[in-house]
């Protein structure tokens, strides 16, 4: 007798604690798991600005998928680039690019989030995310090269585009990026005798009045304080007109002439939502509060990419894209999965959400656990304590640990890698964005695999 067959979609926050509960619960008898990955490892993007700006390597927030007791799960290295709920198939572009079917009796959609960009001239040509390893690390490689080209340089235009950079998008991910890069900038610039520091500015923009409005008035204008206190220029009420190779045009007509624009103003669903043709949030994919999409036997989304009823909130809310949320989800999805396999009731997600912890660099921080407002050194130790416990292997605590450590005591030593200089560096070519499949296409793919070569 065949099994039944469980596919995971992304190895992300809530795909990664999906299929860990699924291997604890299930026996191998009982069902086959598969995980449709490109990657392979789970990323932990909340250390990411650590990484664009040095303080942690790029392998010490890659957590390894295969570092598990009970791993047994099929991982199918490739990227799903459509699903037909009706022939309950999944088509997958592997990473060597071959177009492979993959059959299912219960899908698990945790694709996560890509960066949310505009029709604004130039943005998606000359801006980067932060939402990949691969980019941050290529931000961190670019940063110095800034540096590296003014140090060189003796055209004072060209001198003062280079130390200008950057970074849209006020969220807590934004406003944790400029401040990490701009502590590596400015620690970097001992080691360049012929810049002068004071052509270096680092400008915070946000179309919105305040800084991080999730922390509440007070912590915001806290961060907001230490931001400028550190020197980063921070505009508020003001977005981008128009994005150049060389300059940036504000909404308020100032050009800054840059070549460093960071684009972190808010994430979108992936773009494998919208392949089912399923009733969609704002983007996501609209579920029930078990995470099942009404409609569509055995089909389940989560994280980033659904809207899943936040039920501690009430009111019609839904969950925002968060790792806690994602975490919690991919667990009660686990047992919802289960239950439909052993015909038993599923049961609701709930989660009261514990707070939020920024990371400004150094002893820079602002926390609100449990609705306590802590900033400065308390907030930091709060933040390092919820990472380092959030992590899910005790090599990756132990690694994010000891770069801590190294950071702390002997600093950086400012190196380009240089390893991704000659590759594209388009926002789509770091995400992946245009593999996807109309549900029009998904349907006659899978019309024409089932007829057989012939057909
Ligand atoms: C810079 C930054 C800082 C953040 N800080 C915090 C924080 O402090 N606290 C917090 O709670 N949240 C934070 N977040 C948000 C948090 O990281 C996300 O909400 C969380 O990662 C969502 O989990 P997920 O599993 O839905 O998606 P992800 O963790 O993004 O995982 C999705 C996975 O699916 C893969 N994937 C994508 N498309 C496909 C496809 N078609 N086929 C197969 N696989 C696919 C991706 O490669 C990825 O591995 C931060 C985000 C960013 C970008």
């Amino acid at each position: 007798m065949t099994r039944p067959r469980i596919l995971v979609v992304g190895a992300g926050f809530a795909g990664v604690a999906c299929v860990r509960r699924l291997e604890r619960r299930l026996s191998p008898d009982e069902a086959e798991i598969a995980l449709v990955t490109p990657q392979s490892y789970q990323l932990y993007l909340p250390l990411l600005p650590q990484v664009a700006s040095g303080v942690l390597t790029p392998q010490s927030v890659a957590l390894s998928l295969r570092r598990s007791e009970k791993y047994r799960t099929r991982i199918i290295p490739g990227r799903a680039v459509g699903v037909d709920p009706k022939a309950k198939v999944c088509v997958v572009r592997t990473i060597t690019d071959r177009v492979v079917d993959e059959p299912y009796d219960y899908i698990v959609l945790a694709p996560g989030s890509i960066t949310r960009t505009f029709d604004i001239p130039g943005l998606t040509d000359h801006a980067f995310g932060l939402k990949t390893l691969a980019e941050a690390a290529y931000i961190r490689d670019h940063v110095i090269t800034q540096l590296d080209l003014a140090d060189a340089s003796d055209d004072p235009a060209e001198r003062a585009a280079r130390l200008q950079f950057v970074v849209v998008g006020g969220g807590y991910a934004g406003t944790e990026t400029a401040a990490c890069l701009q502590r590596l900038t400015h620690a970097a610039v001992k080691r360049y005798p012929r810049i002068d520091p004071s052509l270096i500015k680092w400008h915070l923009i946000d179309i919105a009045p305040r800084l991080m409005p999730e922390l509440g008035e007070r912590l915001g204008r806290a961060a907001q304080d230490d931001l400028r206190r550190r020197g980063i220029e921070i505009s508020l009420g003001v977005s981008i007109a128009k994005a150049g190779p060389e300059e940036v045009t504000f909404t308020n007509g100032r050009v800054v002439p840059t070549h460093t624009l960071i684009w972190t103003a808010g994430v979108v669903a992936s773009p494998l939502v919208s392949t089912l043709g399923a009733e969609t949030v704002k983007g996501r994919l609209a579920v029930t509060a078990e995470m099942c999409v009404p409609g569509f036997d055995g089909v389940f989304a989560l994280g980033d990419s659904a809207a899943v009823p936040d039920l501690a909130k009430g009111d019609g809310a839904v969950c925002p894209p968060t790792a806690q949320h994602a975490m919690r989800q991919g667990k009660r999805v686990a047992e919802n999965v289960i239950a439909a396999l052993r015909n038993q009731p599923m049961r609701p997600y709930e989660h009261r959400d514990l707070g939020l912890v920024v990371d400004l660099g150094g002893a820079d921080a602002v926390a609100k656990p449990l609705g306590v407002e802590l900033h400065g050194v308390a907030a930091q130790a709060v933040a390092r304590g919820y990472h380092l416990a959030a992590m899910r292997t005790h090599v990756a605590k132990t690694r994010v640990m000891t770069n801590w450590m190294l950071n702390a005591l002997a600093g950086d030593d400012f190196v380009r890698t240089g390893f991704q200089a000659r590759r594209p560096t388009r926002l789509k070519d770091f995400e992946d964005t245009d593999v996807y499949l109309s549900p029009e296409e998904v349907r006659r793919h899978v019309e024409r695999a089932a007829a057989g070569p012939a057909a």
